[in-house]
């Protein structure tokens, strides 16, 4: 993580000081770092609640983007977040599109991201798109350890 500039995302900041994990990272690149396996919890959410279910950590999985809240993000982080998705619900079909949440929207008040420069609709459109997952097959997944 030390090439991760800590006030990009804060996600870094709380990882610099915290015990705080994600199981995905896609940098401005486009690159993908997985962090810790799909099967077992990482801790990027904290105290949140999704449908009424309090504690998102243990029931999900998280990837965090590396942006701002000013800033477009980049193409090629679209690209690798919906094939990355794509790959996810090959393996967990009910990972529905319905259930692709940012952390503002499970800890709203507390997190922001990835907040209002996300374009929701362009993930969407692209997560619809036939052979999606085909652009994902180039790392991969840890699925448990
Ligand atoms: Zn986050």
């Amino acid at each position: 993580m030390g090439k991760l500039d800590p006030s990009a995302h804060p996600f870094f900041q709380e990882i610099a000081t915290l015990k705080v994990s994600a199981h995905f990272v896609i940098q401005r690149s486009g690159d993908v770092t997985q962090y810790v396996p799909v099967q077992r919890r990482a801790w990027h959410a904290g105290l949140s609640v999704w449908e009424g279910r309090e504690g998102c950590n243990d029931f999900s999985i998280g990837i965090e983007l590396e942006g701002d809240a000013k800033t477009p993000f980049e193409d090629t982080q679209y690209s690798t977040l919906a094939g990355l998705i794509s790959q996810l619900q090959g393996r967990y079909p009910a990972l529905g599109v319905d259930r692709i949440v940012g952390h503002e929207h499970v800890a709203p008040g507390r997190k922001w991201d990835p907040g209002p420069m996300f374009d929701w609709s362009r993930l969407r459109m692209l997560l619809g798109e036939p052979g999606v997952s085909a652009r994902s097959c180039d790392w991969p997944l840890i699925w448990e350890k």
